[in-house]
């Protein structure tokens, strides 16, 4: 609890805008930068908060609680990640703030490049590759810094000497045998034994397992989602859950995280938000994930707020075993202009699922409650952030999306900039002829925001489970995340060239769909091998499923030479010679992975998956590389968080401010002095 800090609202205003690195010229839309930096295979990005102006004063109040709400989990993502995160970027920081080191040598860049790198990962394993990465400054370096600094000023644990810290932690920083992969997906090998992050101490695989399957009840398919919020860990023999609830683990941060819930209530904007917050608040308060069952229902009703929150455990991504969620937090208001055309799409969901190419016993009579909506992000924490995603459909429990209906979101100002940032010497290098070039220049955008609309709200949503099957993370263990991912992308791939889009006024031609079928072509077996090192097979789930698709595509189609594989002058193409033959594979696969889904058949999954989405033709990979280099593009991206910054009158907010700072680091700093809510060991 020494740790804790309070926010200094109101009082330091203009210090905060300093310290953040905020300029006023920034404030002007037309020359907003939207890519700040760039370093290793990041680019740093912001977005702007269109609107935010225009809401009443009561629901940028309500807007500031929850974006404080989610700021003060912050660090407990860093803690899931590895047990040593929140030493290792707390000593980072005390190098920083102690101003040592010689700041114009190249060694400290390299170390600045390091911590930046920490950050943005939120830890010391790539964000997405999970794999760990290193400093390029050498570790006597590295340990001079940390020498320079006051021992009082360096996160060391009780009876350490200052020297067993500098040794003990950068061992774990350069040891590249010590905890060499965040999230290990890697087959025949003790998943959970193998990963670094901190969701088990001292158990294997098989107790993990056999602990939850002990508690899993069969004959009620409502079941909560055991495991979700707690750490597994074996003491003295017995095996406990460790829970992450006020008063549990974590409570340092979640306390704080309940407070600024608690001072949202009174400014709720109506009922039935107000009902879902107190579910929240009581769920951090108890941990009892039959709560966070009964939040989450009164979440998905709440579809008439313009203000928005996603905070939570949510997403199961970064456990091998698909047990433990991850923080975070995602503070929005409704777009309603954009949001008129993911309503089209989800108005007509039943249309989709009656006329999906999935066997019928495998398809939903009454596609239910998917409500989706366009947002506008406030600020993002945790997983969320800095990378972020770009469509979000929960909850993620299968009951609650079955008999409640599911929320679907694009992160429309986030897509926004990620377009404004995107350069179009990639397609000049990869498309394989001008009309390819100009249909994408066309048509890219927006065929790109409606696959992430119909990838959430009708693709996720869609199909369903036979009975005694269990979830997919059940049946289909370490595989579950990439075939559901490949399932929701070909829902979306097989009716983006329908003629019902144009119909029902969502695009002008079907020619969108022509343009994302390309696009999705070439990134699956082409430009997206970029984010992978050359040697490593592909493992992230939202990338397996896309290459899953479309290498099973061509081979598919290779009879028929549907997608052809073209060499020019020692660069190759993918060129799609069918798209209506094209349209029908992505059907078959469809109906395949729904088919996997529904009957819960782990070795055919198991097969789909090792045999298209993992391994990579290392000639061409090496070729892409290579095209790569010289296009200067980051393979990543993230954001600096808009800032939020109350006006008090009379100890009472009457408005409340929204700026831009513009340097990631001293927006990490900042959050380092002001977030920093949790010991550094957990
Ligand atoms: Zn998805």
């Amino acid at each position: 609890m020494s740790k804790l800090k309070f926010y200094l609202a109101g009082i330091c205003l203009i210090l905060i805008t300093t310290n953040q690195g905020f300029s006023q010229s920034m404030q002007n839309k037309n020359d907003f930068k939207v890519q700040t930096e760039k370093f290793a295979d990041i680019a740093v990005l912001r977005y702007r908060v269109e609107g935010f102006d225009n809401l009443s004063t009561k629901q940028k109040e309500l807007l500031y609680y929850l974006y404080e709400a989610a700021l003060s989990g912050r660090d407990i993502f860093y803690d899931q990640n590895y047990k040593y995160n929140l030493t290792i970027r707390r000593a980072i920081e005390a190098v920083i703030a102690g101003n040592v080191g010689d700041h114009s040598s190249a060694d400290f860049a390299k170390f600045i490049e390091y911590a930046k790198r920490v950050w943005f990962s939120n830890g010391i394993h790539h964000h997405y590759s999970t794999a760990k990465f290193f400093p390029t400054c050498d570790k006597a370096y590295f340990a001079s810094l940390l020498t320079a600094v006051p021992e009082n000023k360096l996160p060391l644990q009780t009876g350490q000497t200052k020297d067993a810290f500098i040794s003990f932690i950068t061992k774990i920083i350069y040891d590249p045998t010590i905890a060499p992969v965040k999230t290990n997906q890697a087959a025949g090998v003790d998943l959970v034994q193998s990963s670094a992050n901190n969701f088990y101490e001292g158990v294997t695989q098989k107790e993990v397992e056999d602990y939850y399957k002990g508690k899993l009840d069969k004959n009620n398919p409502n079941d909560i989602s055991f495991g979700l919020n707690s750490k597994l860990v074996k003491k003295d023999g017995k095996i406990e859950e460790q829970v992450w609830k006020v008063g549990g683990m974590y409570s340092s941060a979640i306390e704080k995280v309940v407070y600024w819930l608690e001072k949202a209530l009174p400014v709720c904007e109506n009922d039935q938000q107000r009902k879902a917050f107190t579910k929240l608040i009581e769920y951090y308060k108890t941990g009892d994930l039959k709560t966070f069952d009964d939040y989450s229902i009164e979440w998905v009703k709440d579809t008439r707020s313009t203000v928005d929150a996603i905070n939570g455990f949510i997403e199961t991504y970064d456990d091998p075993l698909s047990y433990k969620a991850t923080y975070e937090s995602i503070i929005s208001f409704r777009d309603s202009n954009a949001t008129k055309r993911i309503e089209a799409i989800s108005n007509n969901a039943q249309w989709f699922e009656d006329n999906s190419p999935i066997q019928t016993e495998h398809k939903k009579k009454n596609v239910k409650g998917i409500s989706a909506k366009v947002i506008t992000v406030v600020v993002e924490s945790g997983a969320s952030s800095p990378a972020t995603p770009i469509g979000v459909n929960l909850p993620n429990a299968n009951w609650i999306r079955k008999e409640h209906g599911s929320k679907s979101v694009n992160l429309g100002n986030i897509v926004h900039a990620y377009n404004l940032a995107s350069s179009s010497a990639m397609l000049e290098e990869f498309c394989s002829s001008p009309e390819e070039v100009k249909l994408s220049k066309l048509y890219g955008n927006l065929s790109d925001d409606l696959h992430t609309d119909m990838h959430e709200v009708i693709g996720h949503a869609s199909g369903q489970i036979n009975q005694g099957i269990g979830t997919p993370r059940e049946s289909l263990k370490n595989y579950a995340s990439t075939i559901e991912e490949a399932r929701a992308d070909l829902v979306a791939l097989y009716y983006i060239v329908d003629q019902k889009l144009v119909d029902i006024g969502v695009m002008p031609t079907t020619a969108v769909g022509k343009a994302e079928y390309n696009k999705y072509i070439r990134n699956g077996l082409l430009t997206q091998l970029q984010r992978v090192k050359l040697g490593d097979n592909v493992e992230e789930a939202h990338m397996r499923n896309r290459q899953l698709i479309a290498a099973w595509a061509y081979e598919h189609g290779k009879k028929e030479n549907v997608i052809e594989r073209v060499v020019r002058e020692g660069k190759t193409y993918f060129v799609i010679n069918d798209y209506v033959k094209l349209r029908s594979i992505f059907g078959e696969l469809l109906s395949e992975t729904q088919r996997i889904t529904s009957e819960g058949d782990f070795k055919a999954a198991q097969k789909l998956v090792e045999n298209y989405a993992v391994k990579v033709d290392k000639t061409l990979h090496a070729e892409v590389l290579k095209r790569f280099e010289k296009l200067d593009i980051a393979p990543y991206k993230g954001f600096i968080n808009p800032l939020l910054t109350p006006v008090y009158e009379n100890g009472k907010i009457i408005d409340v401010k929204v700026s831009y700072p513009d340097d990631f680091m001293k927006q990490m700093l900042f959050y380092a002095e002001h977030y920093s809510l949790l010991p550094s060991i957990n």
